[in-house]
């Protein structure tokens, strides 16, 4: 048979982040750190939108849904909730030495652990409510040597290959692109699925394997703090008083007057 024409098998990328909705006063430390214990863990949204994208191509092709996550223990909270919505199973990556990673370590180790699942689909958030770069999918793309389709709304998967709808800003782009492939995917794409009784009976003392950076193969100097050249000179939190700020009025002349500003301190141009 041929390897492309075979249902597919997808694995989706999540991550557990805090509840940047509920940021408070005390949301950050005052060495500009996230108080962690001041946000509830949540399942990063548009990681829900992109669960829900492999969803939908299994329901159409058959084949088979994998989360996996790297972070801590307590991730394993996100895990059972993709495995009562759907998923068939659940990895978490998690290990001291990976403690530290920026966004170059975290899409390699990513990167190792989805691999070992020989994907033809691999489904990412667009981006994540924390870290907020954008850049860990695109980066796992990379390493794997798959297609990347970024900003995805809708997507089929026909005859081997992937038909996606990309959002292009002011428009939509559509594009064909061979498996295996990597796909961000947008919250326009649509809400997860409920959870099913049924599933959460079965799951709802499931546990996820565990992986750690061996059972990954990863090269050590490429995890943690040694693969990470991100260096973060100073974390601010701005906020910002009433001098501050200038209204200007939403009509052709405020306009003007916003861009003439923008351009006099060096913002444009
Ligand atoms: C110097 C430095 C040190 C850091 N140290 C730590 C640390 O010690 N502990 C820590 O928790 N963070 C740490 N971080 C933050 C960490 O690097 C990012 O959270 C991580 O790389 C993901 O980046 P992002 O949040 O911007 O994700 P984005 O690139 O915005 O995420 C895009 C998509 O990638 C996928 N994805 C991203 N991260 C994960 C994940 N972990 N598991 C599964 N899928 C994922 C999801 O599908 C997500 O929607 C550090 C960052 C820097 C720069």
């Amino acid at each position: 048979m041929d390897p492309l024409k075979k249902p597919p098998r997808c694995v989706v990328c999540v991550k557990q982040v805090p509840d940047t909705k509920l940021v408070t006063g005390d949301a950050m430390k005052p060495d500009g750190t996230i108080n962690r214990a001041a946000l509830p863990a949540i399942f990063n949204p548009e990681d829900r939108c992109a669960l829900e994208a492999a969803l939908q191509v299994r329901d159409a092709c058959g084949g088979t849904v994998a989360v996996v996550s790297m972070g801590l223990p307590s991730a394993t909270a996100i895990l059972r909730e993709a495995l009562f919505c759907g998923a068939d199973d659940a990895y978490l990556v998690t290990d001291r030495r990976a403690a530290a990673s920026d966004t170059l370590a975290t899409s390699y180790i990513l990167s190792r652990a989805v691999a070992k699942l020989e994907p033809d689909l691999v489904f990412c958030g667009r981006q994540a409510i924390d870290g907020d770069t954008a850049q860990v999918g695109p980066q796992i793309a990379e390493k794997l040597g798959f297609a990347l389709v970024t900003y995805v709304e809708a997507l089929t998967v026909r005859e081997g290959a992937a038909y996606a709808t990309r959002n292009i800003g002011g428009g939509i782009e559509k594009v064909r692109t061979t498996l295996p492939a990597l796909f961000t995917v947008t919250s326009a794409f649509g809400e997860l699925r409920p959870f099913n009784a049924r599933r959460i009976m079965r799951y709802k003392a499931a546990e996820p394997t565990v992986w750690n950076l061996d059972d990954i193969g990863a090269d050590l100097s490429r995890c943690g703090r040694a693969g990470s050249p991100t260096n973060v000179a100073k974390v601010q939190s701005v906020i910002l008083a009433g001098g501050d700020y200038r209204a200007f009025e939403p009509t052709e002349e405020g306009v003007r007057a916003l861009v003439g500003s923008l351009v006099q301190d060096h913002t444009l141009g």
